[in-house]
């Protein structure tokens, strides 16, 4: 309850309680990636129900951003699963979607992958407001759950963003077999970066079949809670995201994380891949709970478009040399066997 009482009051000082972003999250490249994050659908090497998607076209994200912003969203968060952003059409074509998004006056977020400081100016050049590239869980966890990137490399790539006036979005997820120290660790790091993060999406493990964390036991409502509350305690300017895992959540238990500094929710019938609550039934809890959705750029202002013709950066081609320490963790190596016997 003191935990509560704090956050709700660091909360109180810094953001208007009865505000709430929402914000629609868009897959516009799905599955297939090479990366091997144990709690990830997309992972090529694991073997899930997640249907592969090329990346989406401009004129398909214009219409799903229009959808989004009709109904009561004022930014749009497009991800693809890429282990790290390669120059060349596919990432002009996203250089489009950003330009686009961003003149229908939504705040437009990427999530990529490792991205380099040509990359990140360009993404800035087009008109993103924010790049999302979330640390997971602490330095010491990141071992057991991903072998083929380091978490320094996580690091850099914000590094590399905040070489611009792009935002950063920057979180974890819950509920993956860490432990408290590890919760603890996490945001010891988010709130160590200078500056802080704009945005901290805290996600709850949704444990997918086939994927290296199929069997992990779903957690407790209170973990949620004193993980949001922590969160805003400190990181107390940041946007707390209610992320992943909020399909498990009862009204209840959404209302106390409000009160408790979550000051963010994701929209849509499906977050990338996982399951999430109907747009309507979130609006009714906004009038249930007295919530009003948050007006685009209230926090930073609208970045301004550059046209890809006029635009002062070259593509690099670079090939960046991110780090791949390849240990092994067991419990991924035993999905990617199950994988393999049942194709
Ligand atoms: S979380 Fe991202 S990088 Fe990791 S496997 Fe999934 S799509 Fe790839």
């Amino acid at each position: 309850m003191e935990l509560l009482y704090d956050a709700a009051t660091i909360h109180r000082k810094n953001h208007d309680p009865n505000t709430v972003q929402v914000s629609t999250l868009l897959s516009i490249k799905t599955g297939g990636c090479p990366e091997d994050c144990g709690y990830c659908p997309q992972a090529a090497r694991y073997h899930t129900d997640i249907e592969g998607n090329d990346l989406m076209t401009v004129p398909h994200v214009k219409a799903q951003a229009l959808r989004a912003k009709a109904s009561g969203s004022s930014r749009v968060c497009m991800g693809a699963a890429w282990r790290n952003v390669k120059d060349g059409p596919e990432f002009d074509q996203v250089l489009e979607m950003v330009r686009t998004i961003n003149k229908l006056d939504m705040e437009v977020c990427c999530t990529l992958g490792m991205i380099t400081e040509n990359q990140a100016k360009r993404l800035a050049e087009a008109g993103l407001y924010a790049y999302n590239h979330n640390l997971d869980t602490s330095e010491d966890y990141y071992k057991d759950v991903i072998s083929t990137r380091a978490f320094e490399d996580r690091l850099d790539t914000i590094e590399n963003v905040r070489k611009t006036n792009v935002t950063v979005c920057s979180g974890g997820i819950i509920g993956m077999g860490e432990q408290l120290e590890d919760r603890a660790g996490m945001l010891v790091a988010l709130s160590s970066l200078s500056p802080q993060p704009e945005s901290t999406p805290i996600n709850a493990l949704v444990p997918v079949e086939g994927t290296p964390m199929e069997d992990i036991a779903p957690i407790a409502i209170w973990d949620m809670l004193r993980m949001v509350a922590t969160t805003r305690i400190v990181l107390p300017e940041t946007q707390v995201r209610l992320s992943a895992g909020r399909t498990e959540m009862s009204r209840e238990g959404q209302a106390m994380c409000f009160f408790a500094g979550a000051n963010s929710i994701f929209a849509g019938d499906k977050l990338l891949t996982t399951p999430n609550p109907d747009v309507n039934d979130d609006m009714e809890m906004f009038k249930l709970l007295g919530l009003n959705p948050q007006k685009p750029f209230t926090k930073v202002s609208q970045p301004k478009t550059v046209e890809a013709t006029d635009s002062e950066f070259q593509t690099l081609g670079e090939k960046p040399k991110w780090t791949r320490p390849g240990h092994k963790i067991e419990r991924n190596e035993m999905a990617k066997q199950k994988a393999k016997l049942t194709d």
